[in-house]
């Protein structure tokens, strides 16, 4: 292909007001350019190569494990009316399928059960994983809760402010390498405080924050049990009291996936006031209405000798234990994980950070998990719900990282294999040899970009180390000897003769 032709608005300085060093190279190497008030990214025509080359990759790898490429289905219906005539027995499953939307690629999967689920998710999550690493992106993997169901995402290392960035948390200890975010499981911790006390009640007056009840009765935070309330979206009127570790504190992504909702809010003073009268900051577990329910975080669960609300103004208990003096319709993981909590791997200190998914996929938890618009029949011959998962991969968010971790793409994303450059197309001897290189590389099925442009050298050679593609050969004063100088990355120039620049350039993928 030949620059004269081609869209490539390379920068000499980088652009003002973004500051992530992915975008910067993005549009600094023409790949793409950006709108700072509509956060929009598009693509030009490197970058539209670029992708298409990724695309490629992840279509054959998806293809090799088995995923049915589909169009208009999965982003209408997660594939329901495809799968509905396909999957009548137990041998059809798993089915997988992917659809290329608006740039994304929406996936999805049917399979027996949760389980199975859970474990050909997992295989994925590693293949995908390999994938990544071998174009050479830095990526790490997690699991934690989403209004979705488990989520497990591939991410990588990210900064406040840049494309796509989310919050999340890493260990400080290097060698673990976890990383997560707030909704991140949380490993299970014995109660701190093993000997039962009687419950007393205990005068605290105007004390309603864990801080002040702390100082006033000089306790430490997790010996004392915070009860909130919530409301949650959908069930209009009603109010689940949250039970939480006065050190921590309610996630709502948790709760509302918990109790199946879309969403939950704090219940407002007046909500308080109306359903239970005027106590709050006083809440407890113990003797609340029976119409409330009353869900406990599992820093909760086994508590013996705590602090709780008396439900009373100007009032807490002393020495309440779980199951003696209060009870609680169900528990599950339900507070944030929070930077200086411990890592649920290997029990270090935890920080906060930045990261941006490259791709993520949702499980619903147990029966949950199962879908009834398709049934099939197992061993036995009876009709089951098949179970279903849905994910999503960025494939622009690939792009950026490559561009972030290492300043350029690696070579199987690169759009070009080689840049063929001549610094004067007025050296007739230099510019003939150019075409004949240009010819010979793509007869060998190596793509390359002429720059023929009629530009002065120093700016073509300012172009050709912006572009940075993996070789570049230089076309010069000795092409009347057939010598050309073949740049091979990292500052590595060398003076060549032409046959063995091909050589190297053409066995070199
Ligand atoms: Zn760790």
């Amino acid at each position: 292909m030949k620059m004269s032709s081609l869209l490539v608005p390379t920068m000499k300085e980088d652009p003002a007001q973004i500051t992530d060093p992915g975008l910067t190279a993005m549009i600094r190497r023409g790949y793409a350019s950006f709108s700072n008030d509509g956060n929009r990214l598009s693509l030009l025509p490197l970058g539209v190569i670029s992708m298409n080359r990724l695309l490629k990759l992840l279509r054959k790898n998806l293809m090799n494990m088995s995923f049915q490429p589909v169009s208009s289905s999965l982003a209408y219906d997660g594939g329901i009316s495809i799968g509905r005539g396909v999957i009548q027995s137990y041998r059809h499953l798993p089915f997988l399928l992917f659809e290329e939307n608006n740039g994304e690629i929406l996936l999805a999967g049917y399979s027996l059960d949760f389980y199975t689920a859970e474990e050909e998710l997992k295989n994925l999550w590693k293949k995908l994983d390999i994938l990544v690493t071998g174009i050479g992106i830095e990526v790490f993997s997690w699991k934690d809760v989403s209004l979705s169901g488990q989520r497990y995402v591939l991410g990588v290392k990210s900064d406040k402010g840049y494309y796509c960035s989310k919050k999340g948390l890493a260990c400080l200890n290097s060698n673990c390498g976890w990383h997560g975010t707030a909704e991140s499981f949380i490993p299970f911790t014995e109660y701190p405080n093993p000997s039962p006390g009687e419950m007393k009640e205990a005068h605290t007056p105007g004390i309603k924050t864990i801080a002040d009840l702390c100082s006033f009765l000089d306790i430490k935070p997790y010996q004392s049990v915070k009860t909130m309330l919530f409301i949650p979206s959908s069930e209009k009127g009603s109010i689940v009291a949250v039970l939480v570790r006065g050190d921590r504190n309610v996630n709502e992504t948790k709760l509302a996936a918990h109790l199946g909702v879309t969403d939950v809010r704090p219940a407002t003073s007046q909500e308080i006031a109306d359903s239970l009268g005027d106590v709050e900051g006083f809440l407890g577990p113990a003797g609340l209405p029976e119409n409330i329910l009353i869900v406990a975080d599992k820093s909760v669960e086994g508590a013996s000798d705590v602090i709780i609300g008396a439900n009373k103004k100007d009032f807490h208990l002393r020495g309440a234990c779980w199951g003696r003096d209060f009870h609680v319709h169900s528990m599950a993981d339900l507070s944030n994980l929070e930077a200086g909590d411990k890592c649920p791997r290997c029990g270090n200190q935890l920080k906060d950070t930045h990261f941006t998914s490259l791709c993520e996929f949702y499980l619903k938890v147990g029966p949950k998990s199962r879908i009834n618009d398709i049934t099939y029949l197992d061993e036995s011959n009876d009709s089951v719900p098949a179970a279903f998962w849905k994910g999503m991969i960025h494939p622009v968010s690939f792009m950026m990282a490559s561009f972030r971790q290492k300043g350029s793409l690696s070579s199987l994303l690169a759009p070009f294999h080689a840049l063929v450059t001549v610094p004067s197309m007025k050296n007739n001897e230099a510019s003939n040899l150019a075409e004949r290189i240009m010819e010979t590389l793509e007869k060998q099925g190596c793509s390359a970009l002429l720059d023929d442009r009629e530009m002065r050298g120093g700016v073509k050679f300012a172009d050709a180390e912006i572009l940075d593609l993996p070789f570049t050969i230089v076309v010069g004063r000795g092409a009347s000897e057939g010598k050309v100088e073949l740049w091979l990355g990292k500052g590595k120039r060398e003076e060549v003769d032409v046959d063995l620049a091909l050589e190297i350039v053409t066995k070199n993928p």
